[in-house]
């Protein structure tokens, strides 16, 4: 059996994570990619994200019918930051035996070696990694000398980030085309990204 991992804020999720998605599961043979939103992605402590409920709730709805995908919210259920090293142990135990697939983009690769535990993550999982944003697939220099399994995922580059989709959703523009429609009509339906609240009116 071999699971694939697939974690991320998902603040929104949008196009480019399910072309990786798509990719690994497809590419990489996987029995089932499991995508696994962060209660409190420790590395991106400088802003708020949205409420964990909706974002389990659009990456249910980007990755509805698609089949050997499921959505996870082990972390959105764990107290304290998100560490992917303690959800491999978790799947570990779940499914004894299984092969564990870490899918991951080029800006999360160079980053690994900043990751809680990384040296016993890229022990016990094969990564596996798609380039992003014109930076091919490339270890970052603490992990290019240690022997770890890697395999390189051959996508076309999707030019689409949750930042690029928050901007645009601030802005009013349609999101359909970054995000999908599911996720675009969720993001109308619940206001979200809508900006900081305006100041409360003041008498003067
Ligand atoms: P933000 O813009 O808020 O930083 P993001 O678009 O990078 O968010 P994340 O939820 O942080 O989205 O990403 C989860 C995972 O998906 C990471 O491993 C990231 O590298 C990968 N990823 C995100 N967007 C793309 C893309 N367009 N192409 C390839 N990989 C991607």
């Amino acid at each position: 059996m071999r699971i694939g991992l697939f974690g991320g804020s998902f603040d929104p999720p949008h196009l480019g994570h399910l072309a990786l998605a798509r990719q690994a599961r497809d590419q990489l043979g996987l029995d089932e990619l499991r995508w696994v939103p962060a209660g409190d992605p420790w590395q991106k402590a400088d802003r708020q994200l949205a409420p964990a409920r909706h974002r389990l709730a659009m990456v249910r709805a980007l990755t509805a019918g698609e089949p050997r995908m499921r959505v996870d919210d082990v972390e959105t259920r764990r107290a304290g930051p998100s560490y992917t090293i303690d959800t491999v142990h978790a799947l570990h135990a779940e499914r004894p035996g299984a092969t564990l697939v870490l899918v991951i983009g080029q800006d999360q690769y160079a980053r690994l070696p900043t990751w809680h535990r990384w040296r016993e993550l890229v022990d016990a999982v094969t990564l596996a990694v798609a380039a992003r944003g014109g930076a091919q697939v490339q270890p970052p220099d603490e992990l290019a000398p240690l022997a770890h399994r890697v395999e390189v995922l051959a996508m076309p580059p999707v030019a689409v980030s949750s930042t690029a989709a928050r901007a645009a959703a601030a802005a009013g523009a349609d999101l359909r085309a970054l995000v999908g429609g599911a996720v675009a009509r969720y993001i109308a339906r619940h206001a979200l990204y809508r900006g900081a609240p305006p100041p409360p009116h003041r008498r003067s």
